[in-house]
């Protein structure tokens, strides 16, 4: 990721940010940007909450980056008393849609792509729009 973007989403969201976000490709900025936020507002999720959207870190985040996907783990900040239901499947909700998501973005430029794999005649297995696989110049 441009180290430029990594400070913005640093800056913007603070005590979310995790230094294993900047590994991911450009491409998979906005599944990020997704997660974050829906993280951001997980206080605005389950029964009414005086604190306004964010002010509480429900949880820290970590990323892991493969091949084919990345994936998003959490660790929840708050007691297990403070866990509503509904709270508590939003965050598996936004971790499991970051790592569905990584699934089907062109890890170059964000496009809609699915997985390449070397044994249907790519070169380098990923996930990638028909742009900008690195396979497709060997098929003419
Ligand atoms: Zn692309």
């Amino acid at each position: 990721m441009k180290k430029e973007i990594a400070e913005r989403l640093h800056a913007e969201y603070d005590l979310l940010w995790h230094d294993s976000m900047s590994a991911l490709p450009d491409g998979w900025t906005e599944p990020l940007v997704n997660l974050l936020e829906r993280m951001y507002r997980l206080s605005t999720v389950g029964p009414s909450n005086f604190m306004a959207p964010g002010v509480i870190t429900w949880c820290q985040l970590r990323v892991a980056v493969y091949q084919s996907s990345a994936m998003a783990f959490a660790s929840p900040m708050m007691p297990p008393g403070k866990w509503h239901p509904d709270r508590a499947l939003a965050c598996v909700e936004a971790l499991a849609e970051f790592h569905g998501q990584t699934q089907e973005t062109c890890v170059v430029c964000g496009a809609d792509a699915f997985l390449r794999m070397r044994i249907l005649g790519s070169n380098t297995e990923g996930v990638f729009c028909d742009e900008h696989n690195p396979g497709a110049s060997d098929e003419a």
